[in-house]
């Protein structure tokens, strides 16, 4: 089945392997995520496409929870991880699988080694495992306990499943090359001595196995066909088909691609979730997050991070993607979808002072000039109004064409309106109030004499408008590539001050009453805003998605030239 997407190396190899019947046909991935934390943009892309392969040629996809970390694992997690590959519009069906529905199984797999003499108990610390191993350039040394006779190998495995060790105190290890080139290959660790509550095996088990001990035999278990995963585990791959060979066991074929790096933001959980315990953001789904969870609450569109993963595509080396393409694959969405409607952030009264006290009138505003099936709706108009305090300037530079005193503008949908003063606050000089007149004869925003005026601004009417709270957010890092600050630094150290900015006194048109939380609108002239669940009765609370401005448009039309 030839796939629609364009293709990439991991498409080819599988395509090749469809061709030479390498799994009778047959295409299985899977997306393993560790329940240690909310996922984010990255495990998206992990996500697009283990499920989009498995969509595209016809096969299946299996969530499987790697819960083999009782310390760090927690169901909310679990909750989380599945509620976020659904939203991102994927569907596991019924191969839902844990780590820990193999424990048995890796336990009789592990002592299938122990007698073929693959593995064998050692009761070297920590601290003295990590001693020697050796170094990239030094080989590493036996342990003292490598030659352990099989039976007691055996009996030292089934004690420390029964509970009689402490914690640390021993290991199973498996018994590949301490002189290997490849340190993954000196004598790995496989089970360590846990007594920890797991959050779904109870107290059943007090070892656990290691990630490189269970990951290979989890995807073979299932009878993955291609495990993808990222470039650190390449190293890896020599010890899992040495496991799978020493065992004589199904043998999927694993393919490594680049991670996603996002500029401005990081994408590792050990990370982010210190940005949650420190209070530096005010959860996983802070809407500065780079989590699916937080990206959802700002107001993405799964369709938006679907077609960003898409034009990133695979690579096989280490990138930073520009968070201006994300945003720009959001715009291109919600461009099409958002109907539009006018809010004023930082408002400045109007008076029309030749407006008939009392009258409302009801105005027709278009809900979205890209599609006209998405219609109409009426907007009340009366003498007294909000603009934004930026479309006025007492004494305009050049090149602003907005309000200014003796000047005319265009009232989105209403009237042209010309400000005959600016009335200002005794004690601190500031503008507070403008009168205008209107020209009757310009109703809906035309001029029947032709005569042009060169702004249109967004108002809303002063007694119609709902109060509103907007969030806008910017970058939460400052640094380009937070991530690759260097060791002795503290990645915190360059969040950005000004990554949220919270207005609390905003009017929106009347007709958002009703707006749902997470729905998104454009507001005119200022971006995308998505309605918060934080919002009440009585206060709507908006999130800014993105503004109007689209850097990465401006990026590669230089790039074209
Ligand atoms: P983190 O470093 O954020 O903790 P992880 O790799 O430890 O991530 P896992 O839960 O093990 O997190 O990841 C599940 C899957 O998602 C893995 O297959 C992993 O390769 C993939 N993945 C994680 N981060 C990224 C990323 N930045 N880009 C692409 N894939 C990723
Ligand atoms: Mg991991």
């Amino acid at each position: 089945m030839a796939p629609e997407k364009p293709s990439d190396f991991i498409r080819e190899i599988i395509t090749g392997d469809l061709e030479t019947n390498k799994y009778e046909g047959r295409v299985h991935t899977r997306f393993p995520p560790e329940p240690n934390g909310y996922l984010h943009i990255g495990h998206a892309k992990s996500i697009c496409l283990n499920f989009g392969i498995a969509g595209e040629f016809g096969g299946l996809c299996n969530l499987r929870f790697d819960d083999t970390n009782p310390t760090k694992e927690e169901v909310e997690y679990v909750e989380s991880i599945k509620e976020d590959v659904r939203w991102l519009g994927f569907d596991w069906g019924d191969r839902l699988f844990y780590a820990s529905d193999y424990f048995a199984q890796l336990y009789r797999f592990a002592v299938e080694l122990i007698q073929k003499g693959k593995a064998y108990v050692c009761d070297l610390t920590a601290d003295q495992i990590r001693e020697y191993r050796g170094t990239l350039t030094t080989p590493g040394k036996e342990s003292p306990y490598r030659n352990r006779p099989v039976e007691e190998n055996l009996d030292l495995f089934a004690r420390m499943k029964a509970g009689e060790f402490p914690d640390g105190s021993r290991t199973l290890r498996a018994k590949v090359d301490m002189a290997s080139g490849n340190i993954n290959m000196r004598d790995p660790v496989m089970y360590r001595i846990l007594h920890a509550e797991h959050h779904r095996t109870g107290d059943q088990w007090c070892i656990y196995p290691m990630y490189d001990w269970a990951h290979g035999q989890c995807d073979s278990i299932e009878c993955i066909t291609h495990s993808i995963c990222t470039l650190e585990f390449e190293d890896h791959r020599p010890l899992y088909d040495w496991f799978l060979d020493e065992l004589r066991a199904y043998h999927p074929r694993q393919i490594e691609f680049a991670r996603l790096n996002l500029s401005h933001t990081v994408l590792s959980k050990r990370k982010l979730i210190q940005l949650v315990r420190e209070g530096h953001v005010r959860g996983w789904d802070d809407p500065r997050m780079p989590t699916i969870s937080g990206f959802r609450r700002r107001g993405y569109t799964p369709e938006a991070i679907r077609n960003f993963c898409d034009r990133i595509g695979v690579a096989k080396r280490d990138s930073v993607v520009d968070i201006a393409l994300l945003e720009h694959c959001l715009r291109e969405d919600l461009n099409r979808r958002a109907p539009r409607v006018m809010a004023v952030l930082r408002p400045l009264r109007v008076i029309i002072d030749n407006y008939p006290e009392g009258v409302v009138e009801e105005l027709e505003a278009t809900n979205n000039p890209e599609d006209p099936g998405m219609g109409t709706r009426k907007v009340p108009f009366s003498r007294v109004l909000y603009i934004e305090r930026e479309d006025f300037r007492e004494t305009p530079p050049k090149e602003f064409y907005r309000l200014a005193p003796g000047r005319e503008v265009r009232l989105r949908y209403a009237y042209f309106i010309t400000c005959t003063g600016a009335v200002r606050d005794e004690k601190t000089g500031e503008v507070v109030e403008l009168r205008c007149t209107y020209d009757p004869a310009t109703r809906g925003g035309d001029s029947p004499d032709g005569r042009k005026v060169k702004a249109t601004l967004h108002w809303v009417s002063a007694p119609h408008a709902l109060q509103a709270e907007v969030r806008l957010y910017d970058h939460l890092f400052v640094k380009e590539d937070p991530g690759a600050m260097g060791e002795g630094e503290d990645f915190k150290s360059s969040l950005n001050p000004k990554s949220i900015e919270t207005l609390t006194s905003c009017f929106v048109e009347p007709g958002l009453k009703a707006a749902a939380a997470g729905s998104r609108h454009q507001f005119e002239r200022q971006g995308y805003f998505c309605v918060d669940p934080d919002s009440s009765g009585e206060t709507l609370v908006f999130n800014r998605t993105v503004t109007l401005r689209d850097t990465w448009a401006k990026i590669e039309k230089a790039q074209k030239r």
